[in-house]
């Protein structure tokens, strides 16, 4: 049985007021909340049994390195990829789409294209950019429609046996979008292309399958999954994995280091140089418990409520512009909008004064914002610990801010 109200006792910083009101927090597209217990599982690590890891015979280490690894079993679990060691733990999305890039270096060479979508946030753009700065390769991209989805017609126009690489988000993070992955995937593949998907935006909305969607490469971030910051996730599958090189050198990816020759561990620490983050990887492991826990029939339920909600709410605002899908079954919980002639900014820092986080800006998607010749737009991401009495609270607020601006 879900209940909201449960929920939120969970999460110790919902109680709290910010500005003097009770906080409200719809900025969740750019990182969630955190539940007590990846909370106490940091205070755990830090108190009881922090070490470095792997190379460590004593106790302290063994139990940090069973913790680490346990976490990267949950992983492969949640995420259902074939081996523990095809989940590369990273210091984020943005950190495992660069691991990638950089590892079609020497896989590329001038001629090779590598699509993108007119979706993505900037960190799922720049590096395949300065892939084809690198190699020559040229960067393609699949147009959206003014609802911001993808036109899978001209998809089928780009692809070819050029095609390399296609590299497009789950859910769009500037507009909500949950694009048909599953499709782009299988026509990649028909041209013998391999696809990365980020998953960021996705991850705290569904539990992706890897292997159902046969994808050969899936990022994501713990931060907006109730896990901390700076630590992520890169599923590879083992047949890629080994035929890239290592991202970065240095202690943990090796076997043997001579002056002469260095040989690489064996997957997946050929990707994990250096001491990693330990506790962000054990605490995520916590979120992926706890999210599970929640349940993600009862997280996409309740928040599905919330966007319907959210939507007609908004509605009811003159001069209000919603961006995305009107069809709200294509869509994750954001709502990404305008009001005529007032810019975004000011809505947010007017509401904010009332205790509420929303996101305002290009939300790292510039492209989008020039698509739709915006500045910007305000952006409410609801999680599953959202209410529909703050969605109240909120639309009053941006009344009000519509009110003293115009
Ligand atoms: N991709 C998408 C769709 C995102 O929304 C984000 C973050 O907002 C990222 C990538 C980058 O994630 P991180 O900053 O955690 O690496």
């Amino acid at each position: 049985m879900f209940d909201v109200q449960k929920i939120r006792a969970q999460f110790p910083i919902l109680s709290q007021t910010v500005n003097g009101k009770p906080l409200v927090y719809f900025d969740n597209g750019a990182t969630s909340q955190k539940p007590q217990v990846v909370i106490d599982s940091i205070v755990d690590y830090y108190s009881k049994y922090n070490a470095n890891i792997h190379r460590g015979v004593h106790t302290l280490s063994q139990l940090a390195t069973d913790a680490y690894e346990e976490a990267r079993f949950k992983i492969q679990r949640h995420f259902n990829a074939k081996h523990s060691y095809e989940i590369i733990l990273t210091s984020g999305t943005t950190e495992s789409i660069n691991l990638v890039a950089n590892g079609f270096a020497s896989l590329l060479q001038k001629g090779d294209e590598i699509i993108v979508s007119a979706l993505e946030h900037h960190s799922n753009i720049v590096p395949w950019q300065m892939l084809c700065e690198h190699t020559g390769a040229t960067l393609k991209v699949i147009p959206m429609s003014i609802h911001g989805e993808l036109i899978m017609e001209e998809y089928d126009k780009l692809l070819s046996n050029k095609t390399k690489l296609v590299c497009c988000n789950h859910i769009s993070n500037a507009l909500g979008v949950l694009n048909p992955i599953e499709e782009i995937i299988s026509k990649a593949h028909a041209v013998g292309a391999a696809v990365l998907i980020d998953g960021a935006q996705s991850c705290p909305h569904i539990k992706p399958d890897v292997q159902a969607l046969d994808v050969d490469f899936y990022a994501t971030s713990a931060h907006k999954m109730c896990g901390p910051t700076g630590v992520g996730m890169l599923y590879g599958k083992e047949e890629w994995l080994r035929k890239l090189p290592p991202y970065k050198g240095g202690g943990e990816m090796i076997a043997t280091v001579t002056f002469e020759k260095t040989t690489y561990a064996d997957l997946p620490h050929k990707f994990e140089a250096g001491t990693p983050n330990i506790c962000g990887g054990i605490a995520f492991g916590a979120a992926i418990d706890y999210m599970n826990e929640v349940g993600f029939d009862n997280i996409a339920k309740h928040e599905h409520e919330l966007l319907i909600y959210g939507t007609k709410r908004l509605q009811e605002i003159e001069g209000v512009t919603i961006y995305g899908p009107t069809d709200l079954n294509k869509k994750a919980s954001v709502i990404s909008f305008n009001i005529e002639n007032i810019h975004p900014y000011d809505i947010g820092t007017i509401i904010d004064k009332l205790g509420i986080a929303v996101r305002t800006g290009h939300h790292c998607a510039q492209p989008i914002m020039d698509f739709f010749k915006i500045p910007g737009t305000i952006r409410a991401s609801f999680a599953f610990y959202n209410t529909k009495e703050e969605i109240d609270i909120f639309v009053e607020a941006v009344k009000k801010a519509k009110m003293m601006l115009s």
